[in-house]
C-alpha cells in the first residue's frame, strides 16, 4: 500500500534541476526545461501532479522536496486515513461482543425457563 503522496505544482517549477541531481528516475528533466514526475496523474481540481509512493521512495523523494528552491514538491502522509479507518473497524468490533453478551443473556432466559419447566 502507498503510504505517501507527492503533489508536484508543475507552474512553479523554474526548472533548477536540484530534484533531478537528487532523484533523476523520478524527477527527468522535461523538453522545455522543467521536469516531469516519472508516473504521475494529473489532478484537475488542485491543478498539480500526484504519485503515491511506498515508505521506500519516501527519503529520497522528500530530499528532492527539500532542495526545491520554490517549494514545487509537497509531500503528505496518507497512512494516517487508513489508520482512521482501522480504528472505526475497531470500534464496531468491540461493540459485537457487546451484541453477543445480550444474545446470551437472552440464551440463559430460555434456558432457566426450560429448567423451570423440567422441574414442574
Ligand atoms: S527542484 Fe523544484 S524548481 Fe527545480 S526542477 Fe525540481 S521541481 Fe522544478
Amino acid at each position: 500500500m502507498p503510504k505517501y503522496k507527492i503533489e508536484f505544482d508543475r507552474e512553479v517549477c523554474i526548472g533548477a534541476l536540484a530534484c533531478t541531481a537528487v532523484a533523476e528516475n523520478f524527477w527527468p528533466k522535461a523538453e522545455d526545461g522543467k521536469v516531469d514526475l516519472t508516473n504521475a496523474t494529473y489532478n484537475e481540481k488542485t491543478k498539480k501532479w500526484e504519485l503515491n509512493i511506498d515508505e521506500k521512495d519516501y527519503e529520497i523523494n522528500k530530499d528532492a522536496a527539500e532542495v526545491c528552491p520554490v517549494d514545487a514538491i509537497v509531500i503528505t502522509k496518507i497512512e494516517d486515513q487508513e489508520t482512521k479507518q482501522e480504528s472505526t473497524e475497531n470500534k464496531e468490533e468491540i461493540q459485537n461482543p457487546n451484541e453477543n453478551q445480550g444474545n446470551n443473556e437472552k440464551q440463559n432466559t430460555v434456558e432457566n425457563n426450560s429448567f423451570s419447566i423440567n422441574n414442574n
